[in-house]
């Protein structure tokens, strides 16, 4: 049965994370605003502040909640996740304050998925912990959403991996410990078993940092952004720095993008709500022409249609976060949820586009200025239509799942055809 009510226990907990991150998560944001910042594990100031919070998200039994009981989190499954995330969502560091934030949970969710014991002991314990970050490598200056372009490879020489080529939007390359590599080692294989995964420690020799690229809003100097172009000059790791085996990397990259992908949709109705909040203190605030905002029609009209917007899209988040606790707990197929995955990556963009523009349309000319967390919200939308891969791609993958699925009409019209269905009754009745 459907059921939307929500435990009392769940209840006060989702109460407590959304007084903390008001509370404490978003001053964060506000002191240190940089992109990079939560990322930063040199920046002694801001883990000042960082390390007790994350202390008392621990004390909470919230920590990295998106991890199950085995690798040391509570285990919460997809579902209740997505209503925390939400709340996390409405906050950039909230995420890495409880040991939730991206790329660091797909890093450690295909450590421990396809780890040997040593991979674990090296990188995933400390990631875990959050005294440490990575990065995921995958995207290559001339191809980005089709991985069969990559030409990054690694080739066997005695017992190690040699790299060499070239990884694009590498993000907090500059701050990590190690670098999950996706490199061409069986050329000969079918697209799909050509690719491997490799964890390159940060400070093997050959890795060097051609550019740390900006994104728009992030307001600091030039070359001091956080997603690296990187150049792997024969980039020498052992044989068992390999994440899998041989031609296993299209099938890790697609455990870790998945959930990555559903994570940030789950965040990205948190953004929202915190866009449509406001939008209502807004219109509840200011007068113009005689009377408050929130009474003229043109703002209730945009006004309900955030609302609504933004309810349809949670709905499609809570069922594609159901789904994938069926797939985990072995009630659905794998790969259930793949084209809800795909809907939700679609429609995060637009949904939070929509709302957010019309959020600063009703804060005027004050929407258009840095002094609210819009701006920051406004120039991260073209990343949801991007990262993890473009609306394109994930809109062709739903059209094609169920274009499979159709079946051809029969005849030369339509199986909806109404002259022709009529005539089939008739003849039926008639018999
Ligand atoms: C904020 C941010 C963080 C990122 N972090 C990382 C990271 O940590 N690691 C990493 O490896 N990558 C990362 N990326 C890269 C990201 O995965 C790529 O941007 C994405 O896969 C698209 O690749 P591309 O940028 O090369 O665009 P392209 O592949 O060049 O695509 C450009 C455009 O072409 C069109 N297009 C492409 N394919 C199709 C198609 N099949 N059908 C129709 N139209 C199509 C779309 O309009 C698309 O937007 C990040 C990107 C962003 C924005």
């Amino acid at each position: 049965m459907i059921n939307f009510r929500i435990e009392p226990d769940l209840q006060a907990r989702l109460d407590w994370m959304a007084a903390f991150v008001r509370r404490e998560c978003e001053p964060m944001d506000m002191l240190f605003p940089g992109h990079g910042a939560p990322y930063d594990v040199t920046d002694r100031k801001a883990r000042a502040h960082l390390k007790p919070l994350q202390k008392e998200v621990k004390a909470q039994g919230l920590w990295a909640c998106h991890l199950g009981a085995e690798l040391g989190g509570p285990g919460y499954g997809q579902l209740t996740l997505a209503l925390m995330n939400e709340l996390l969502g409405r906050s950039y560091w909230a995420p890495t304050i409880f040991g939730t934030a991206a790329p660091d949970t797909g890093n450690s969710e295909i450590l421990a998925m396809f780890g040997t014991d040593e991979q674990k002991a090296r990188y995933l314990k400390p990631l875990i912990d959050g005294e440490i970050v990575s990065t995921f490598s995958m995207t290559e200056p001339q191809a980005g959403a089709d991985p069969k372009e990559f030409t990054c490879r690694a080739w066997r020489e005695g017992d190690e991996w040699v790299i060499e080529g070239e990884k694009w939007f590498s993000s907090n390359a500059r701050f990590a410990a190690f670098l999950i590599v996706m490199v061409v080692t069986n050329p000969e294989n079918p697209p799909h078993g050509r690719m491997s995964m490799l964890i390159v420690p940060a400070d093997a020799p050959g890795l060097e940092f051609i550019r740390h690229s900006q994104t728009m809003g992030d307001r600091r100097g030039d070359d001091d952004g956080i997603h690296a172009y990187i150049r792997y000059n024969r980039v020498r790791v052992p044989l068992d720095a390999m994440l899998g085996n041989p031609g296993e990397g299209f099938k890790v990259a697609q455990a870790r993008l998945g959930g990555g992908r559903v994570h940030h949709a789950m965040r990205t109705v948190g953004k929202c709500q915190r866009a449509i909040d406001m939008m209502l203190e807004r219109a509840v605030s200011r007068h113009t022409q005689g009377k408050q905002l929130g009474e003229h029609q043109f703002v209730q009209g945009a006004i309900a249609d955030s609302i609504i917007e933004l309810e349809q899209f949670r709905l499609l988040v809570l069922k594609t976060a159901w789904i994938i606790d069926e797939v985990e707990s072995g009630r659905e197929p794998h790969g259930a949820a793949r084209t809800h995955i795909a809907m939700c990556k679609v429609q995060m963009a637009k949904v939070c586009h929509d709302i957010v523009q019309r959020a600063i349309q009703m804060h005027g000319s004050l929407g258009m200025t840095l002094e609210t967390p819009l701006a920051d919200m406004w120039m991260g939308l073209p990343a949801l239509a991007l990262a993890d891969g473009p609306t394109e791609v994930h809109k062709v993958q739903v059209a094609k799942a169920h274009l499979k699925n159709a079946t051809r009409a029969s005849g030369l019209f339509p199986s909806e055809h109404i002259p022709t269905r009529l005539a089939a009754i008739r003849e039926r009745n008639t018999a």
